[in-house]
């Protein structure tokens, strides 16, 4: 069963840090190399027939929890689905982001946090859909294709049929107007 990212609990998602310049330079070298991990080689190329700027933000979908890339001054951020095995070796310890950047963190919790302002303000590109999207206010997804609605141009809605909530609310305008 597909498990919803609005109803994340921390025992499947998992997130962790790296520094720019490490194992990877920037959030696109990152993704390809998460995205070899999973063998999405049409992310991949996706990406590197793209001329965005190397530190957008990048999202992708994983497992059961969506990745999501976030750069934050020199730090890459990862959330994403503990059930892959992603070869990553050079992680920043949450001691020193606790130092650092303890606002990314959730509490106490080795964990950053689902919540933060940074996710929530950053608009990703969101690869499997080839769209630039934002998280929503409120959470909501669309039956039809059991997938989270995402603000694309300044408006929510499914990043699959684009438009079908707002076809409903129009049904619903043309109904209560007859
Ligand atoms: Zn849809």
């Amino acid at each position: 069963m597909k498990i919803r990212n609005g109803f994340v609990s921390n025992s499947s998602s998992s997130s962790f840090i790296l520094r720019k310049g490490g194992e990877f330079d920037n959030a696109q070298e990152l993704a390809i190399h998460m995205l070899g991990d999973i063998g999405k080689q049409d992310l991949i190329d996706l990406i590197k027939k793209s001329s965005k700027d190397p530190n957008t933000n990048i999202a992708f979908h994983s497992c059961n929890y969506d990745t999501y890339i976030t750069t934050v001054d020199n730090l890459l951020l990862v959330q994403t689905c503990n059930n892959e095995d992603w070869s990553i070796h050079d992680e920043v310890s949450y001691k020193e982001i606790r130092e650092t950047h303890p606002e990314l963190l959730d509490g106490d919790y080795d964990e950053l946090s689902y919540d933060n302002d940074i996710r929530k303000k950053s608009k990703f590109w969101f690869l499997n859909y080839n769209l630039m999207v934002s998280k929503t206010k409120t959470y909501e997804w669309c039956k039809e294709h059991d997938i989270d609605f995402f603000v694309i141009n300044g408006k929510e809605m499914c990043p699959v049929c684009y438009n079908k909530k707002h076809l409903e609310r129009i049904q619903k305008l043309k109904r209560l107007i007859k």
